[in-house]
């Protein structure tokens, strides 16, 4: 009577728990991003463009790094479950064999030919090395100028220093975001946001001779508003729809990491912009980037929100097409002078009862689910004040109980046996899961709307 319990019980997992398909499409972005880098990286190898070579080879190799720290929760994923297997496999192998050939370059003096000929590092499953390049050219990719089509300079162009070489190579690897991503269609809501990016950031970059003059767009883009409402995945969104290099900064990559030298490394970020232009800088949660300045505050900080307003006081005046977007739940930290400069401030608001009709619509879409148009209504109107997220949380808790009162049963239940999720289920999950913007929270961002907000 077991056979065959441990498929169904997989799949039942797999519908009840929408977190796992995330997580899945995001590795596989991951290892097809890597795949892109090295087949890039082998192209310039088998050129002889070493300095471009390794820079892809590098970036490839971040990209795998990053891709192997995903966690897919693998509780029996079936046949996700050997996808994602493959694909860490694949990053494995690739990984080693990039570390490889990274050293054999590094080791080898720019001038010297006797370095060996490069491996395909994506096809090459440990064949002999042959001792001479292959003249067979690699396969040509039919690839658009997307985001990053422009990546490395023209060969040959003036030797940087190996400081300058470094920097590019951190921000190629670590801030170029090339991520397929979110789409438009996949954000609920939001009308007006996408409408003002739409005008300031899509349009100009792709009517750059229409956007000129009196329409010259904004150069500076402030998102703000309270937290799981969609800031981020506007941005994310924006990063595939708009033709146009993508630059994402976190608080991480900047500080942390960096720290010391984060003002170099702006400096390089705006410069590699203008070089990749028409570009978008984001900076997400840059109220932690770019706090008020304080007394007590570190002089390395200072030194990067200095650097930071140079920069971007030369965009704001030059004719480069980049634009610098932040975004932050804090507006009310966020420093003076950079307030300033984000010109267009656009608020984020709490989803109102359409929003949240079709955020719900969206998250139980495919789901076993067994709710009339009525008992949706009702859950529209109990989530007042319930952010994106929150009703993403709710959502996965409501899934979940079906599961979770089947108790040690539920190895050897089939699939189809157990029951939606109904709208007693929402009842119980919305006692769990509360609302976590407070009326408070909301009255201070009405206020700094008034005084700092954008109306258009
Ligand atoms: P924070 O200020 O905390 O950074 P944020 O505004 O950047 O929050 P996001 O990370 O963009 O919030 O959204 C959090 C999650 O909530 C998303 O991953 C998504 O699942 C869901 N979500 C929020 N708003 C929307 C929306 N309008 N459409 C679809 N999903 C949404
Ligand atoms: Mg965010």
């Amino acid at each position: 009577a077991s056979q065959g319990s441990e498929s169904s019980r997989s799949s039942a997992l797999q519908n009840a728990k929408t977190a796992v398909h995330g997580d899945l499409e995001k590795l596989r972005g991951y290892h097809d991003l890597a795949k892109d880098a090295l087949e890039r990286a082998y192209r310039r190898d088998m050129e002889g463009s070493r300095a471009e070579a390794m820079k892809l080879y590098r970036m490839g190799l971040s990209i795998i790094y990053e891709g192997l720290l995903i966690t897919v929760q693998a509780t029996g994923l079936g046949n996700a479950f050997n996808n994602v297997a493959a694909w860490r496999a694949d990053m494995n192998k690739w990984q080693k064999n990039v570390l490889e050939r990274i050293r054999e370059l590094e080791l080898a003096s720019p001038t010297a030919s006797g370095v060996r000929a490069p491996q395909n590092i994506v096809s090459q499953q440990s064949l002999p090395r042959s001792p001479r390049p292959q003249s067979r050219p690699a396969q040509p990719q039919s690839r658009g100028l997307g985001p990053g089509g422009a990546a490395a300079p023209a060969a040959g162009s003036t030797p940087a220093s190996k400081e300058e070489e470094r920097l590019r190579d951190v921000i190629e690897g670590e801030v170029l975001d090339r991520r397929p991503s979110v789409r438009w269609k996949d954000i609920a809501g939001l009308a007006g946001a996408k409408q003002a990016l739409q005008e300031m950031v899509i349009l100009p970059a792709q009517r750059a001779d229409l956007f000129q003059g009196l329409r010259a767009p904004a150069r500076g883009l402030l998102l703000y508003g309270p937290p799981g409402n969609g800031k981020t995945l506007l941005a994310k969104a924006l990063a595939s729809e708009a033709r146009a290099t993508f630059f994402n900064i976190s608080a991480s990559s900047l500080t942390s990491k960096w720290h010391g030298e984060a003002e170099k490394l702006v400096r390089m970020l705006f410069k590699l912009a203008a070089e990749m232009q028409p570009a978008i800088i984001f900076i997400d949660e840059i109220d932690s980037i770019l706090s008020e300045r304080s007394a007590g505050e570190h002089e390395a900080s200072r030194r990067l929100k200095t650097q930071f307003l140079v920069e971007f006081d030369g965009v704001a005046n030059g004719a480069e097409r980049i634009v610098v977007i932040g975004a932050t739940n804090r507006p009310q930290e966020l420093d003076d002078a950079v307030r300033r400069r984000l010109v267009k401030r656009i608020y984020i608001p709490m989803p109102d009862p359409d929003t949240r009709r079709a955020l719900l619509k969206h998250l139980l879409s495919g789901q076993p689910a067994k709710l009339s148009r009525a008992d949706v209504e009702r859950l529209v109107a109990a989530t007042h004040n319930y952010s994106g997220s929150d009703l993403a949380a709710l959502c996965r808790e409501a899934a979940i109980i079906p599961i979770r009162e089947l108790g040690p049963a539920v190895s050897s239940v089939p699939a189809d046996k157990i029951r939606p999720m109904d709208a007693g289920d929402f009842e119980t999950a919305l006692q769990s899961i509360r609302p976590s913007v407070s009326p408070d929270q909301l009255a201070r961002f009405a206020k700094w709307t008034a005084q700092y907000g954008t109306t258009s």
